[in-house]
């Protein structure tokens, strides 16, 4: 097998070409994620090809990827929809700088799919729909503030690049250089899963909190589902505050099924839908099938505050380009068959049931968080249900396991707060040398 790590080669061309990465690009990547530092650190492994389920890299080794590029590709490297749709698109012209009927359709796919979307905006990222929204939502309401969730991670802009206080009645500090502490007390960082906590600084900070913005369900501290209730309660002490209700689904939607996690029915049992439905959302990864996206959209007199509308101004030169939407319908057409989603619960739920067992079998404590094709792993004997949860795990396990799951042809994200992303393009085969190779990591970590 080419996955027989006895047949592995060295990493020796990713060791030569980090070093000549380090010369010319800062820290030798392009973003901070992608470097080895929480893993014990040393060259991240540079790749050269990624075909389905599959990545090779510089040395010729192949990989079961399970980081999906932190999750837009759903349906592999590749898919031969979606590369015939950038192709196609590319041989047009990949840049016009007018509108195009490309984006009325795509417009349109996100509206069926996502009902409390009246009116969309198309943006470039993830971090520009989220910084968007919160602009439109501060110009909506009057208001400064927003209320966020520790271990949400929405991007790199500056108001949601801010840790939590020393609880909810406290405003938040930054958590990057270069952010004013001026901006950083624009924001409130309280506990996921907490109602209480968002009273409390709601009782304190209400009639200045524009929105209060969450990942509906968590995908950047392992997958992390609302406890029952939760998303009612936060929608409706919002609501009672005059604030706006953002849902960074960025990560989940599309993932779970075709639409966003909050008109997902593996939402807790009893969840009031009606009740959850949120004035702004911002979307990203999967909807560019791979190439750069971002989208907001959501009640359209709120949307109405945007220019050229209103006074709320965004704009972008490759905002909405015939290529990232070419490739976002070709990849929201193929997630449209029938079956893809209960494929990848499938596998996921056969490869959530090997690393449970296996860990057991060898005496390693650890929580599985699963939703769907996307899972967790939390070395630890509680479970993650908020961000301390999920820091309360241990590192240093997770880093060898990182290290000897790569050693055996498998790609995991060099984190130990990111998700395993199943495939459309992973087969029972894969999922099956995965567990076999988690069990070898196991022993190992035990040896
Ligand atoms: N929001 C969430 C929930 C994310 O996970 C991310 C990226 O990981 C972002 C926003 C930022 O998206 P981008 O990296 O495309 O700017």
């Amino acid at each position: 097998s080419a996955f027989n790590a006895s047949e592995a080669k060295p990493r020796t061309r990713s060791a030569a070409l980090y070093t000549e990465a380090l010369e010319h690009i800062v820290g030798g990547v392009n973003s901070p994620s992608r470097s080895f530092k929480a893993v014990g650190g040393g060259a991240p492994v540079f790749m050269k090809r990624g075909q389905g389920a599959y990545f090779w890299d510089e040395d010729d080794n192949r990989y079961i990827d399970y980081l999906a590029a932190y999750g837009p590709i759903i349906l592999g490297h590749a898919h031969p929809h979606v590369t015939s749709a950038i192709v196609r698109a590319a041989e047009n012209g990949t840049l016009y700088g007018t509108p195009t009927e490309l984006e009325i359709r795509f417009a349109r796919m996100l509206k069926e799919a996502i009902p409390s979307l009246d009116k969309v905006r198309f943006v470039n990222s993830g971090t520009e729909a989220v910084m968007t929204t919160i602009r439109v939502a501060r110009a909506y309401t009057g208001r400064n503030k927003i209320i966020k969730f520790a271990g949400c991670y929405h991007g790199h802009s500056d108001l949601v690049l801010v840790a939590a206080g020393s609880g909810p009645s406290t405003l938040g500090i930054p958590d990057s250089a270069g952010i004013p502490v001026s901006i950083a007390h624009e924001v409130i960082t309280v506990p996921f899963n907490d109602l209480a906590a968002l009273d409390a600084a709601l009782e304190r900070w209400g009639s200045d909190v524009a929105a209060v913005m969450v990942e509906p369900i968590v995908g950047n501290f392992g997958m992390v589902m609302p406890k029952p209730g939760f998303l009612e309660g936060l929608c409706s002490a919002a609501r009672r505050n005059g604030s706006l209700v953002i849902y960074d689904e960025v990560i989940t939607a599309f993932r779970f099924h075709y639409g966003a996690a909050s008109t997902f029915a593996g939402l807790p049992e009893g969840t009031d839908y009606a009740a959850i439905e949120p004035d702004l959302t911002a979307l990203g990864k999967i909807i560019g099938g791979g190439l750069p996206i971002g989208a907001y959209g959501g009640r359209a007199e709120i949307m109405a505050q945007v220019a050229p509308l209103g006074p709320a101004y965004q704009a972008g030169t490759m905002a909405g380009n015939p290529a990232s939407i070419s490739a976002g319908i070709a990849c929201l057409e193929a997630l449209r068959e029938p079956g893809t989603y209960e494929r990848l619960d499938r596998l996921s739920a056969m490869l959530e049931a090997g690393l449970a067992e296996g860990a057991r079998k060898h005496g390693i404590a650890l929580t599985v968080n699963r939703i769907r094709g996307a899972l967790s792993t939390h070395f630890c004997d509680h479970p993650v249900t908020n961000y301390d949860e999920a820091q309360d795990t241990d590192g240093e396990q997770f880093a060898a396991f990182f290290r000897y799951m790569l050693e055996d042809g498998i790609c995991l994200a060099p984190s130990k707060y990111e998700a395993w992303f199943l495939t459309t393009a992973h087969t029972d085969e894969d999922v099956a040398y995965t567990i076999e190779a988690a069990n070898r990591a196991f022993a190992r970590m035990k040896a």
